[in-house]
């Protein structure tokens, strides 16, 4: 399958071949530093082969930043419009992505899979049922 994704302004736009979807696993955090980064209570990505992912327009801007428990995160996002794209861990740099899934075309094509951190989940904020559950570590 191939999809698209943009940030708002579409400065940075990029494709995503997958052979299925089993091949992303979209997941929420709730971490500290997802929350932060997302400015919600919650960050939304999906991890996918770093092969299968390709910016086809524009440049990102990469902040390079400790996670608050000793991993160094790279994240991207658009000068110009300021729109989150993507995040990796340093160690899986060469392997893999995580896309912000609000950033996709049609972002419902790759729906949840499991939630990471639930022990800083909002405490007005429903577990999604059908789908793994951690209390911790986003792996
Ligand atoms: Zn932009
Ligand atoms: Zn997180």
């Amino acid at each position: 399958m191939k999809l698209s994704g943009s940030c708002y302004c579409r400065a940075l736009e990029y494709e995503l071949k997958l052979e299925s979807p089993d091949e992303a696993r979209t997941s929420l955090c709730h971490c500290s530093s997802c929350k932060k980064a997302f400015g919600t209570n919650y960050g939304l990505t999906a991890k996918v082969p770093l092969t299968s992912f390709n910016y086809t327009s524009g440049h990102p801007k990469e902040f390079v930043g400790d996670n608050g428990s000793g991993t160094i995160l790279h994240r991207e996002f658009c000068d110009k419009c300021g729109s989150f794209i993507l995040e990796y861990g340093d160690p899986v740099k060469n392997e893999f992505r995580f896309i912000c899934v609000g950033s996709l075309d049609e972002p419902d094509a790759l729906p949840p899979k499991g939630e990471f951190f639930c022990e800083s989940r909002s405490e007005w904020m429903p577990e999604i049922s059908g789908v793994f559950h951690k209390m911790k570590i986003k792996e």
